[in-house]
């Protein structure tokens, strides 16, 4: 019944009441669980551990050996990894972050909650990374950290931006919650930074349902990580009144939290990382048709991939490429979305500049509306096609099929002219 909309531009759209291209909801990101997950979780559920056991370290090490770095502390969610790597560099009230707004608002939010601020660096469009140059305006006397994202699992540009840290004493963090199983000058991602965030959720390229992972070479780190992991608790004993610490003896050095992955989570998640490659190798290849099929489109482009990294593709991001006003913009690309929508193919914008969210406006003020101008053009055309592993090839030419139909439309409502 479906006619081409290559060859019949007059095919109503599902939005209009024609037949969708997909019957069933295609989302833009899922988890694959194989049988072999489902055994390693069900060994841990008939074990003596269901958290602190064995399942944990195993988890740890095998990602740490995944990522060519010495540590790698277990936390409950990519959120709270990054509430830990930013307890572990000692950041606190007063103190400053500067990261990039194009992200998941967590990546700001863990400064916040301890008391610091984010300043939020401009992108580089072509890859939708922070920008150096424009980072590097933003280091002041209280800056702590440069928090770099791998935005849709493409690598931040790492050595410009650890030199810039290294020139002003700071440190270098990556949040590489899109960015596991990703290289850079082929070394993996994870083993770069002073520290890197990893997120399981079940979007991301392996899962635990809710987790997250921080590695780091560093000792001290790495210390502090587990430290604030589980309450803030040392063993070694720094009483203020020493009345002879007994064998139950623990002590709260630091304000910390329950932050602890569990160990049935541990266990979905080191049999998933068996299969990290697999999933990343579908990833690129999926990459690489949906760049070979939209070549065709004129008013849809891709992000580019440098030639010395290995992106993860933890998401596919378009551009919408048209000649029409700022103000009729944000209307095109919302009338895109819920057409295809509409189509049942499930797009999402990543994201919402994070200095756009009230909390952060209330804090911040609208200025830095002005001072990210490319991130602004970015957001207003930006939109993520389905990308998981276990995407069908049939999936990819649905989705293909659907941005074609809709962008092709001559239809006056999605605010593009005929054949545009
Ligand atoms: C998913 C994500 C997070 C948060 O991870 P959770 O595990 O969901 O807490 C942080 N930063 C980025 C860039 C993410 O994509």
């Amino acid at each position: 019944m479906q006619t081409n909309p290559r060859t019949n531009k007059s095919t109503s759209l599902a939005l209009d009441g024609g037949p969708p291209v997909r019957k069933t909801w295609l989302p833009y990101g899922h988890q694959s669980i194989s049988h072999a997950d489902v055994e390693s979780v069900t060994r841990v559920l008939n074990s003596q551990w269901l958290t602190q056991g064995p399942a944990i370290e195993q988890f740890e090490q095998k990602l740490a050996t995944a990522v060519g770095a010495k540590y790698a502390v277990a936390y409950s969610s990519g959120t709270a990894a990054l509430h830990g790597a930013y307890f572990a560099c000692g950041i606190g009230k007063g103190h400053e972050i500067v990261t990039t707004a194009l992200t998941f608002a967590a990546t700001a939010n863990a400064a916040l909650y301890l008391g610091a601020i984010p300043r939020f660096a401009d992108i580089d469009a072509n890859t939708g990374n922070i920008d150096p140059d424009s980072a590097s305006k933003l280091i002041n006397a209280q800056t702590k950290a440069i928090v770099a994202v791998d935005y849709a699992g493409h690598p931040c540009d790492i050595d410009e931006l650890k030199a810039l840290a290294n020139r002003h004493q700071l440190l270098f963090l990556q949040d590489a919650a899109h960015a596991l199983g990703a290289s850079y000058k082929d070394k993996p991602i994870g083993s770069l930074a002073d520290m890197t965030i990893f997120s399981f959720h079940p979007v991301k390229a392996i899962t635990t349902g809710e987790g997250g992972m921080v590695t780091t070479n560093n000792p001290e780190l790495a210390h502090r990580l587990r430290v604030f992991r589980t309450h803030g608790i040392e063993k070694n004993a720094q009483l203020f009144e020493l009345d002879n610490p007994g064998p139950w003896h623990y002590e709260m050095q630091h304000l910390g939290y329950n932050y602890r992955l569990t160990d049935i989570q541990a266990a979905l998640g080191s049999s998933q990382l068996d299969r990290l490659d697999k999933f990343i190798e579908r990833r690129r290849n999926i990459a690489t048709q949906y760049r070979a099929a939209l070549d065709d489109l004129d008013n849809i482009s891709c992000l580019s991939e440098k030639e010395y990294v290995r992106s993860a593709y933890h998401l596919f991001p378009v551009l919408l490429n048209v000649d029409i006003e700022e103000q009729s913009l944000a209307q095109l690309r919302e009338n895109v979305v819920r057409a295809l929508h509409a189509e049942n193919i499930g797009v999402q914008v990543h994201y919402i500049p994070v200095y756009r969210h009230p909390v952060y406006r209330h804090l911040l003020g609208d200025q830095t509306y002005q001072t990210c101008p490319s991130t602004e053009w970015f957001y207003k055309r930006v939109f993520s096609l389905p990308l998981f592993p276990a995407m069908s090839d049939q999936d990819v030419a649905d989705v293909v099929v659907a941005l074609t139909k809709v962008m092709n439309h001559p239809c006056k409502r999605l605010g593009l002219t005929a054949g545009s």
